[in-house]
C-alpha cells in the first residue's frame, strides 16, 4: 500500500473539519448547555446529536469484534460510498476499477464525482481474477470496489482472490459485506489489522431490518476513519437513527432468528422455484435474495406486477439477460410468488 497521505486527495489531508459545540464539549456532568444556539423546550430532540456517534460505536465494535476508532457511521452505506471517492479520488484525473455486474451506487458516485469509473466484466460463474483488476489499475487508480456476496448476482466473491488484491493493489480495497450477515463465508473484518488498504461495508438495511433508518458502517484503519470523519457533515447520523439503532443492539438475538429464518426460507423458495415451467436457471445465492433466469423476464416482471408482486428486472445488466432477482420474504409472501407463478403461461 501506498502511504496514506499519497492517496489522500491534498485539499483533504489539508483539511481543517469544522469543529461543532458537541465536538468541543461533549462531557456528561455539565446541566446547562448554553453553546450550541439549541432551543432549551422540547427536550430531547432539541439538542444536537453526538456528532461521533459514541455510545452507539462502543455498542458495536464488540458484536463485530472490532475497535470503536475503526468504525465510521453514516446516512446509510451509499454515504460512506460517496466519502471514499471524495477523500482518496482527485475528481477528473483519478479512477477506480470494479467489477461488472455490481451494486449501482458505487458508478453513481463515481459519476457525481467526476471520476473515472473502469469495470472488468466477471466470468460466467460471476467470479473475478485479482490479475484481471490489477491489470485494469494504473499509477491514478485508488480504490477497487467488490461486494460480496455481490449484488445482483447473489454469490460470494472468491477470497484468495480478494487476498491477492489487498496484498498486491497499492491503493484502498473496498469490500461491500452488505449481505455478509446472510452468507457462510466469514467477514472481512477480521483481516482489518492485517490489511490497512481494507474498507469493510455493513449496513443496518439488510439483516438487521432497519432500511428506514438510513445507518450504513464503514469499518477501517483509525487512520481513514479519521479522514472519513473529518469531511462528513457534522451531525450525519440523527438522534432518532443512533437511538433505534441503540435499541436495536439490545435485540441481537431476534436479528440472529430473523436470519436463520430467512435462510430457511430461502432454500425453500429456490427449491420451489427451481422447479417452475419459467425458470431456466437458479444462481447459488450468499444473500437474502437469489438471481434467476426466465423465459422471458420482461413479461414475468410485468405479470407479476399485475398480480401485485413486485420483483427486480435485471435483464439490462451485464452477464444479466433475463435474469430477475428476487428477495426473500415471508413464507407467505414466497408461496403468494410461487403460486402466481404456476399460473403464468410462457
Ligand atoms: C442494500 C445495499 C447496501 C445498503 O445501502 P444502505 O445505504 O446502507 O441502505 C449497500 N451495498 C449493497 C451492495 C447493497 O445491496
Amino acid at each position: 500500500m501506498k502511504p496514506l497521505q499519497e492517496l489522500t486527495r491534498p485539499n483533504i489531508w489539508a483539511l481543517k473539519p469544522y469543529s461543532s459545540a458537541r465536538d468541543e464539549y461533549n462531557g456528561a456532568e455539565a446541566s446547562v448547555f448554553l453553546d450550541a444556539n439549541e432551543n432549551p423546550y422540547n427536550q430531547p430532540n432539541n439538542r444536537y446529536p453526538d456528532p461521533l456517534q459514541r455510545e452507539l460505536k462502543n455498542l458495536i465494535a464488540p458484536i463485530k469484534k472490532v475497535r470503536s476508532e475503526q468504525i465510521f457511521l453514516g446516512n446509510g452505506s451509499d454515504e460512506a460510498i460517496d466519502l471514499v471517492y471524495r477523500a482518496f479520488c482527485r475528481p477528473g484525473i483519478d479512477n477506480v476499477v470494479a467489477i461488472e455486474p455490481t451494486y449501482g451506487m458505487y458508478q453513481v458516485c463515481a459519476d457525481v464525482n467526476d471520476v473515472e469509473y473502469r469495470k472488468v466484466v466477471l466470468d460466467a460463474d460471476f467470479q473475478f481474477k485479482a490479475d484481471d483488476l490489477l491489470k485494469a489499475s494504473d499509477d491514478n487508480t485508488k480504490l477497487i470496489f467488490l461486494c460480496s456476496p455481490n449484488n445482483p448476482t447473489g454469490n460470494n466473491l472468491s477470497h484468495p482472490e480478494i487476498e491477492k488484491l489487498l496484498q498486491e493493489f497499492p491503493g484502498l480495497v473496498i469490500v461491500d459485506e452488505a449481505y455478509s450477515d446472510f452468507s457462510s463465508a466469514p467477514s472481512f473484518l477480521r483481516k482489518l489489522d492485517s490489511y490497512p488498504n481494507l474498507i469493510v461495508l455493513q449496513t443496518f438495511s439488510k439483516a438487521w431490518g432497519c432500511a428506514a433508518i438510513r445507518l450504513g458502517m464503514a469499518f477501517a484503519s483509525p487512520e481513514i476513519i479519521g479522514l472519513l470523519s473529518k469531511i462528513k457533515y457534522p451531525y450525519n447520523v440523527n438522534r432518532l437513527t443512533q437511538q433505534e439503532a441503540i435499541q436495536m443492539m439490545q435485540k441481537y438475538y431476534q436479528i440472529q432468528r430473523w436470519v436463520e429464518s430467512l435462510l430457511e426460507e430461502r432454500g425453500h423458495l429456490m427449491k420451489e422455484f427451481s422447479k417452475l415451467p419459467c425458470c431456466k436457471h437458479i444462481y447459488p445465492s450468499d444473500a437474502n435474495f437469489f438471481l434467476t433466469r426466465v423465459t422471458d423476464a420482461k413479461k414475468i416482471y410485468n405479470y407479476l406486477v399485475g398480480k401485485g408482486i413486485i420483483v427486480r428486472n435485471r435483464t439490462n445488466v451485464t452477464l444479466c439477460k433475463d435474469c430477475l432477482r428476487i428477495t426473500i420474504g415471508t413464507r407467505p409472501e414466497n408461496d403468494m410468488l410461487l403460486e402466481a407463478l404456476k399460473d403464468f403461461e410462457g
